[in-house]
């Protein structure tokens, strides 16, 4: 398990002060300079070799994504990198942390990586919650110009970068990658059709990098430490160190860097204190944040924390926003709620997606009343089956797949609550 020596974020508790000084002494903008002198090709093979994946859900290898951008900018149509900080997946809230207690790191991170997208701007796309974040992230961009670290030959390194914060309005789907840039650009947040992906046709119709915070925070330190050392932890193609938040019925709801790969067992009962109750209460856990399919308590005895793994388990690591669930709950409405903000938050573009939404949350809620025929159990998962799939962006999968995982490990449950008696016996209606 990973050892305090090798954790990047020092000060994810917020226990030392985000100013630049402290964030300096804390090992941030050591040897900026050198690493960008070393070139954009040096950068982005070292990026690749760490085998660093996205660290906003997709999981998309972050070198593969900077060497899509042009070699160099054409005449008119500058690059730009852009910041994906509007965090809004329910149960994650590690961004947050690093906007507010390691600013600087998510700063020299967008340094270096704007130089090799070859990008003179950055902008930080924030989500308009975040305001006491953006304001803390606001001072630390201000100690970065007034100290030379933003702004002409930013850091000494002879590339200009000047960076601003975008505040949102609110809305989950601006945390699609397009709707973000449709949102930037003032226009309503709704996704684009890809392609053209935004390294070649982004903000403004120029090449645009769009990269969470944490893949940017980390990136300064894999190239300080080497990528030998990120790729030293975790399994072959999930390397690296990973956030993890860890909410729901558990006695220590947390934040914790962990090495890729660690156990989901280790990670509950060593850093959240474990399940309310203990484990044997455990009744399923959402590995990934709300859009990832949940997973039974026997999956979660030996389930590993990566890409892969989860894949294979028919989830997701996603923003590896881990909500714990225990028998106390109904699982059933526990689902109508999340199928509820997906709802909710569809933008309303595809037919499937904005009708579809709204459907399963309306039968996950006569199910969990105990209103619903049997026969809707199978109709809910025809209804999961035209969304996925059959959409715009992946929101389609994202708003479909917590059902699927319900279906998938608790039908019986839910055959329980169609069923009139068993359902007035539990209830005791009767
Ligand atoms: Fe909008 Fe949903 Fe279509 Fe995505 S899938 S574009 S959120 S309607």
């Amino acid at each position: 398990m990973l050892q305090d020596k090798d954790r990047i974020f020092k000060n994810l508790y917020g226990d030392d002060s985000f100013d630049l000084a402290s964030a300096i002494r804390r090992g941030d903008w050591d040897g900026t300079k050198t690493i960008i002198s070393k070139g954009k090709d040096w950068i982005i093979n070292e990026i690749k070799k760490s085998e660093l994946r996205g660290r906003g859900g997709a999981g998309f290898p972050t070198g593969v994504k900077w060497s899509f951008a042009p070699k160099e900018p054409k005449e008119g149509r500058p690059h730009y990198l852009i910041i994906n900080a509007d965090e809004s997946e329910p149960g994650t809230c590690k961004d947050r942390d690093i906007i507010r207690y390691e600013p600087q790191k998510l700063i020299e991170g967008s340094l270096i990586a704007s130089y090799a997208v070859s990008a003179h701007v950055c902008y930080i796309y924030i989500r308009g919650e975040y305001v006491n974040e953006g304001k803390v992230l606001q001072q630390a961009i201000n100690q970065a110009y007034e100290n030379g670290y933003l702004g002409k030959n930013a850091a000494g390194s002879g590339w200009d970068l000047d960076m601003y914060i975008h505040f949102g309005a609110g809305a989950y789907i601006c945390g699609e990658e397009t709707a973000l840039l449709e949102s930037l650009e003032g226009n309503k947040g709704q996704p684009r059709l890809k392609p053209p992906f935004p390294a070649l046709i982004g903000l403004y119709g120029c090449p645009t990098i769009v990269n969470n915070v944490e893949t940017i925070a980390v990136v300064p330190t894999i190239l300080r430490k080497g990528s030998e050392w990120f790729a030293s932890f975790g399994k072959p193609k999930n390397r690296g160190t990973k956030i993890f938040c860890i909410s729901g019925n558990v006695n220590n709801p947390c934040n914790v860097e962990e090495e890729m790969s660690v156990p989901l067992k280790y990670l509950i009962e060593k850093h959240a204190g474990g399940v309310v109750g203990g484990w044997e209460n455990l009744q399923a856990v959402i590995p990934g944040g709300s859009s990832m399919p949940l997973l039974p308590k026997s999956t979660c005895e030996t389930i590993l924390m990566d890409f892969d793994s989860l894949i294979e388990a028919k989830s997701g690591l996603g923003t590896a926003g881990i909500v714990v669930i225990d028998k106390s709950q109904d699982i059933v409405k526990c689902i109508a709620r999340i199928a509820r903000f997906y709802k909710h938050e569809s933008c309303g573009q595809c037919t499937p997606c904005r009708e579809g939404s709204g459907w399963m949350w309306r039968m996950l809620e006569r199910i969990g009343r105990g209103e619903a025929d049997i026969a809707e159990i199978d109709m809910l998962m025809d209804v999961t089956k035209q969304i996925e799939g059959h959409t715009i962006c992946a929101f389609g999968e994202g708003s479909s797949w917590p059902v699927q995982g319900l279906l998938r490990h608790f039908r019986k449950e839910m055959e329980d609550k169609c069923d009139p008696d068993k359902y007035y016996q539990r209830e005791n209606v009767i």
